[in-house]
């Protein structure tokens, strides 16, 4: 089957239909469709929990907002994007309370807002620890009201139909069926997510392979910061399940092994009794995972069967303010640790959590080809830099989701025509008769060997701290998987939810997304927010105040360029947190 419609967003989360609204209501007559490889709702959006930011506290504003986003991002992120953002970001969550977001109040009925951090003011919203769940609700029913939306749910996009530098439409599986398709578009939107699953210990869904980031990477875009990747301090030692930063803003301590608040000993501040702004338990999370793996190479943690923790502890919080502000940690202590966070410590280490870069974009959402656009999580605009603030992810999905659909519409209206160049039909072509070739073919390989390997030298490579033997290593054996992945098969030849094919397709996505994180990680010789180099201890503005953009070569190899960083108001000083 071949459909067409004039804009196609490919993702159908908090980016994608936030950018599918944006265009029905900037043209309720443009056909727009949504493509998702799960049901919307099951979108890993739905899983955040801790909250959104936006300056509305009266005591707060938009220019601090702006600073510490900049300081947070270790002066990387984009000066002019990150004020758009700010700006931008108190107007989006106020619509969403309009499409009937149910976010948390005060006793007086203003919206209620927490501390996050290194955030230096109250201005995360937040429904309870289940922000992502109501925000993605809000937006899903919001988007039933346009008539003139498509949904193609359970749809698995394998290639972007590119020809001389401009983006015509998609090749998909419908899962049910294992059929094959070709959607045309005028434009597209990538809102495919991020890419946790390159690493073995991760809070993302399996689904986060970075799909989308590999799609344009190969179809010609260049991806941009792909050596900055988050670790959030707290995560469950089996699981990788996230315990939200709300637990620690709520006035949660870290602690070691000797019941002591070690973050004092790494400039984070000084203990306060009570929970604070500023306060050292809040710092920025590549600090914070920093210091965890300080205690652990000091002795000072604790042996688990599943690695070294520190403890979360929130007895002194009591149960009334835990059930009522943080009910999830709760309930996910309960069931995957058997804790009662009440009465028990939680055990916690650093995990992967977010993908800093991504689809390079301007700040209207346009990528590197010609009528594709990119928000949300696989983009990077930049306004996260070296190390995302907490809760600064979910509004920008609003801010860069509704820009990027305003601009996608516009595209798709300027550009009527809907012929298509004979490349086009002839690279579709090509796409189904590769997927026909795999499926049923014996591979000498296994998928699950060669994830698994891929995931462990990832961890070993490019965890938190990193030096240049380990990454060489790194990219020696990210090389010769690759080489064995193309003698991998799919010996399931059936169609309807081919779970062994959609995981032969994710995994040479998050294969080509890992070498370009080892690469342009190599190419870093300094250590700038998340990005800790052993052998390069300091931050060196003089060489790499700059991006790194990577782009594909014909031959898969990869090749890196420099972008300047934009500086508008605030020339690069230091971070100071806990003073
Ligand atoms: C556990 C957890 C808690 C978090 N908590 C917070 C928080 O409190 N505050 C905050 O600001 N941020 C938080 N974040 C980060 C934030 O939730 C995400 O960055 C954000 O929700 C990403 O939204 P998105 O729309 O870009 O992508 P996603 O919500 O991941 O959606 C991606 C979409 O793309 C589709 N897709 C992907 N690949 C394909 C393909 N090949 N074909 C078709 N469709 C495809 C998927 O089906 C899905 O619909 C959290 C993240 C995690 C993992």
């Amino acid at each position: 089957m071949t459909a067409a419609h004039d804009v196609l967003l490919i993702g159908g989360g908090a980016a994608g239909l936030r950018a599918a609204i944006a265009i029905s209501e900037s043209d309720a007559d443009l056909d727009v469709a949504v493509i998702s490889k799960v049901y919307p709702m099951r979108s890993h959006t739905v899983s955040a929990e801790g909250g959104a930011a936006g300056a509305i506290a009266e005591d707060d504003s938009i220019e601090e907002h702006i600073y510490d986003t900049i300081s947070g991002s270790d002066w990387l992120g984009d000066q002019d994007a990150i004020e758009t953002f700010v700006n931008d970001a108190p107007r989006q969550l106020l619509q969403l309370e309009h499409w009937g977001c149910p976010w948390s109040r005060q006793p007086s009925g203003k919206i209620a807002v927490r501390p996050f951090g290194g955030m230096k003011k109250k201005r995360t919203w937040y429904a309870a620890d289940k922000t992502g769940f109501h925000l993605l609700h809000t937006l899903f029913q919001t988007s039933l009201k346009y008539g003139a939306l498509t949904r193609y749910d359970e749809w698995f996009v394998t290639k972007l139909l590119v020809d001389e530098g401009r983006a015509y439409g998609v090749v998909a599986i419908e899962l049910s069926t294992g059929k094959i398709h070709t959607i045309t578009a005028k434009s597209l939107v990538l809102a495919t997510g991020g890419c946790g699953k390159v690493f073995p210990f991760t809070t993302n869904a399996n689904i986060n392979t970075g799909d989308g980031m590999a799609l344009a990477y190969r179809a010609g875009a260049p991806l941009k910061d792909m050596e900055f990747v988050q670790y959030h301090p707290t995560g469950l030692p089996f699981t990788g399940i996230l315990i939200t930063e709300a637990a620690r803003a709520e006035g949660g301590w870290l602690i070691n092994k000797d019941g002591y608040r070690f973050l004092q000993d790494y400039d984070l501040g000084k203990p306060t009794p009570e929970p604070q702004l500023r306060s050292m338990e809040l710092g920025p999370r590549d600090r914070v995972s920093q210091a965890i793996v300080g205690e652990i190479q000091k002795g000072r943690a604790i042996e688990t069967p599943y690695g070294q923790v520190v403890h979360l502890d929130l007895r002194h919080l009591g149960e009334k303010k835990i059930e009522e502000r943080i009910p999830f940690v709760r309930e996910l202590c309960l069931k995957y640790e058997r804790i009662d966070p009440v009465t028990e410590l939680i055990p916690v280490r650093p995990v992967v959590h977010y993908m800093m870069g991504g689809v390079h974009t301007d700040l209207d959402g346009l990528t590197g080809i010609e009528g594709l656009y990119a928000a949300g999580e696989t983009a990077c605009v930049s306004i996260n830099g070296a190390n995302r603030l907490g809760s600064n992810s979910l509004p920008e999905c609003l801010v860069f989701g509704a820009r990027a659909g305003r601009s996608a519409a516009q595209f798709a209206t300027a550009h009527p025509d809907t012929t298509l160049p004979a490349a086009i039909s002839a690279q579709a072509a090509d796409e189904t008769r590769r997927l026909t070739e795999l499926i049923g073919r014996d591979g000498s390989e296994q998928v699950s060997q060669i994830r698994e390997q891929m995931q462990h030298t990832m961890e070993g490579a490019a965890g938190i701290y990193r030096n240049a033997d380990d990454l060489g290593k790194g990219m020696e054996v990210l090389a010769e998987l690759q080489e064995r992945m193309a003698k991998t098969g799919v010996a399931d030849a059936g169609g309807p939810f081919n779970t062994e094919l959609t995981a032969a397709l994710e995994l040479a996505n998050l294969l080509d997304i890992a070498q370009t994180m080892l690469h342009s990680a190599m190419e870093r010789t300094e250590s700038r927010g998340a990005h800790q180099r052993t052998d390069f201890p300091a931050r060196d503005d003089d060489r790499f105040l700059t991006h790194q953009l990577v782009y594909r070569e014909p031959d898969g190899s990869s090749r890196l360029e420099q972008l300047p960083v934009t500086i508008t108001r605030w020339p690069p000083g230091e971070r100071v947190y806990g003073r």
